[in-house]
């Protein structure tokens, strides 16, 4: 039995990772990976307090480092986690291959994951040219013509990010204008390699073995109109990973689960939730760090409480 499970690798997760450790309390930390969003970070951070400018993989590593450094007090497993139960007292968080590590405390930080389009297509060719991960895709569309959908600051700086790939780049926002920073939009306006579409309905992505074009209606002119591109890069936001506590927690409209702010704690007692899977409105690496710093003290609190 341990004192405290901590489900996800991200910032939030590795921040009460550290803290766990050093408060020495019989921690496991477990996780699909290490890094979690910011892995995807097309541009450089160059807002995490200490680095003026570094890149998602270097930060995270530098936080995982940081993290196995104190390998003598905290478990690390690399699993995915299908549920969280508590049964009496005792927390039960159960793996994908249908393990089951028991804790007095959970702390769910598994973040949140790319929101995604559902449309014919996408589903087929997730590998074949759809892709959710410009840092991590886009070195294959060297030279090709490929579409970014959505407008807000993700799809402006992955349309960035290809431009030094891809021979074109559009840029697909629903609405009637992008979302994202002027900052950004000014950056993308300078590129001549960029095109930005504007009230575009997706339809449909088409291809043989690989994708080849992108249907979408002019939800202004209603006219159908085809794209052809080999890469579809689906930027339109994020769901949230706390289901796997459906039982335990409750959620806001957005499936954000509902905590405490001051310390991060659910409906259920010993339950904490930190990070970008909670309902805390700005979702950002510091923010989930110091989340995930809150919600340990809190664990240890009630670890102290009810030992
Ligand atoms: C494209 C992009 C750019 C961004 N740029 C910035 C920026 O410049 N500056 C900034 O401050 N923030 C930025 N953000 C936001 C920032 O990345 C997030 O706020 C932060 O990563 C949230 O940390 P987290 O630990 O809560 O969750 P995540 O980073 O989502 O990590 C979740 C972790 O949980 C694990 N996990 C999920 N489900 C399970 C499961 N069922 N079982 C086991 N493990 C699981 C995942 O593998 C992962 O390790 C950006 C986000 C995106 C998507």
């Amino acid at each position: 039995m341990y004192d405290l499970i901590i489900i996800g690798g991200g910032p939030a997760g590795i921040t009460a990772g550290i803290y766990a450790a050093r408060q020495k309390i019989k921690t496991l930390l477990v996780t699909k990976n290490f890094g979690g969003q910011i892995t995807k970070k097309a541009v450089a951070i160059e807002n995490y307090p200490g680095f003026e400018e570094i890149t998602g993989l270097d930060l995270i590593k530098k936080f995982e480092n940081h993290l196995r450094k104190f390998k003598d007090q905290i478990e690390i497993k690399m699993e995915e986690i299908v549920k969280v139960q508590k049964q009496g007292d005792v927390f039960l968080v159960c793996t994908k291959d249908n393990a089951k590590f028991k804790a007095k405390t959970v702390i769910i930080a598994t973040g949140a994951g790319p929101r995604a389009l559902n449309i014919p297509g996408e589903e087929e060719f997730i590998g074949k040219g759809v892709s959710f991960c410009a840092v991590c895709d886009g070195a294959i569309f060297s030279d090709k013509d490929v579409a970014v959908v959505g407008g807000g600051n993700s799809g402006f700086e992955t349309a960035l990010f290809l431009s030094n790939i891809a021979r074109k780049i559009y840029i697909l926002e629903n609405g009637p204008k992008p979302r994202a920073d002027q900052e950004n939009q000014e950056i993308i306006k300078k590129s001549k390699k960029t095109e930005v579409i504007i009230n575009a309905q997706l339809k449909e992505i088409k291809g043989d073995e690989f994708v080849h074009s992108l249907v979408y209606e002019d939800s202004v002119s209603k006219q159908e109109k085809t794209l052809k591109v080999e890469g579809v890069f689906v930027e339109i936001g994020l769901v949230p990973a706390g289901l796997i506590a459906k039982d335990l927690v409750n959620f806001n409209e957005r499936n954000e689960i509902k905590i405490k702010s001051e310390n991060g704690e659910t409906k259920t007692p010993g339950l904490f939730a930190a990070g970008d899977v909670n309902e805390g409105k700005y979702k950002q690496i510091v923010a989930s760090c110091g989340e995930g710093a809150k919600a340990l003290l809190a664990a240890f609190d009630y670890l102290k409480k009810h030992n």
